[in-house]
């Protein structure tokens, strides 16, 4: 059995490494290393040459990143917004439109609007739970790529990937799917269709807030050249200690969002009875308008919960202040549980904006804490 053929989990901790042959080491050694001796000129070990281009303890994750992904190659990136900078100028140039989703990750909309358009790249944001409305946003002959989240953040909107993969390839466009709020264990993007996986691996994947790091995974040698390419002639590469931590993360990810589900679960029930709370926001729950869609292109409905409380803006601030388990804080994906308040922290920016959410929401990060304890804090927090 090769590692390709077995299930999520086995390759999520055998892919992209077997031990190393000169002392055995189990687990991938931090190579930290800028450069490699050669044996003659040009007589390269294992094509290493220096550590932009390749470093051993990055090879490994890349590999274990493709394998999870269902990809035939995996990049690793200093952050997920590197990894997004590259995927665009790797795959699109002046004058190439792109459709972007209505509610993109902040960062994301920013490198579009700030960063990108300055260099002649042109984008049109569309819903993306709307396959009619991306298929019309799409500019025939100009847009090269069609970019979408799902589940969004912080509203939770799911986009049907294999919908949105057709009428990207009818219009010759690229299919990019941001797969950081699923992760690779709950959805697999490129099996529906999608051409390119980005990932923030801050999130899930390292899952333990400890680091900042980024992905991109493909499966066509044509797309990966360019990739590869950009990856080492821009350099924003993931460093031997980021790419430690970010793999030793991967190992755990089916685990930890069985258990980030589990949790998610119990907390929109308890939350969904309370008195406090005027609507609960999870896929999983069948008056979600993108629950079907959920149900049929993810595993399960994952470990982000919004919610909008009764008592509008200050209720909501109040409650996230009141808790103790929930630690108050931006980003997501850790084993422990974060609440926020998307309008004043991670959604500011997009205030006044097509972009804006309700003053009344609270985004909670469910963590993989025990869930009596969670829920005892979300009801002190809400119940004064
Ligand atoms: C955090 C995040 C990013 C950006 O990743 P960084 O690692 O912070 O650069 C992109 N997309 C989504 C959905 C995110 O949550």
């Amino acid at each position: 059995m090769t590692h390709r053929d077995a299930a999520f989990e086995t390759r999520a901790i055998h892919a992209g490494y077997t031990p190393d042959p000169t002392t055995g080491a189990v687990i991938p050694p931090i190579h930290a290393t800028s450069t490699y001796k050669q044996d003659g000129v040009g007589g390269l070990r294992s094509g290493y040459e220096y550590s932009r281009s390749a470093n051993p303890t990055r090879t490994a994750l890349e590999g274990a990143l493709a394998a999870v992904e269902e990809g035939s190659d995996g990049f690793a990136f200093a952050s997920g917004l590197a990894a997004e900078d590259t995927v665009l100028r790797a795959l699109c140039g002046p004058g190439d439109h792109v459709v972007i989703p209505d509610d993109a990750y902040g960062g994301t909309f920013r490198l579009f609007d700030k960063v990108a358009a300055r260099w002649g790249l042109a984008h049109t944001p569309a819903p993306v739970d709307d396959v009619d409305a991306i298929a019309a946003a799409i500019r025939p002959g100009e847009t090269t790529m069609v970019w979408v989240e799902t589940p969004t953040n912080p509203m939770l909107t799911i986009g049907d990937i294999a919908a949105i993969a057709e009428v990207a390839h009818a219009a010759g466009a690229l299919l990019v799917v941001d797969n950081t709020f699923a992760s690779p264990y709950l959805q697999r993007p490129l099996a529906l269709g999608a051409d390119v996986v980005v990932h923030s691996t801050t999130k899930y994947i390292g899952g333990h807030s400890d680091v900042v790091g980024g992905a991109v995974v493909v499966n066509d040698a044509a797309i990966a050249e360019p990739i590869r390419f950009h990856q080492n002639a821009m350099g924003a590469v993931a460093g031997p200690f980021d790419c430690f931590l970010t793999h030793r993360g991967l190992k755990t990810l089916a685990v930890r969002m069985d258990r980030h589900c589990d949790n998610a679960e119990k907390v929109v029930d308890f939350l969904n009875g309370h008195d406090a709370v005027a609507q609960v926001i999870h896929p999983s729950l069948p008056d979600h308008p993108g629950h079907q869609v959920a149900a049929r292109q993810m595993r399960r409905f994952g470990g982000i919960v919004s919610f909008r409380v009764a008592g509008g803006e200050q209720a909501a601030l109040a409650v996230c202040e009141r808790t103790e388990v929930f630690t108050l804080a931006e980003s997501l994906g850790g084993i422990e549980s974060l609440i926020e308040h998307p309008g004043r922290m991670t959604h500011a920016s997009v205030a006044g904006t097509d972009l804006e959410v309700p003053a009344d929401l609270i985004r909670l990060s469910v963590g993989i804490e025990n869930a009596d304890d969670l829920i005892a804090d979300l009801a002190q927090a809400l119940g004064r």
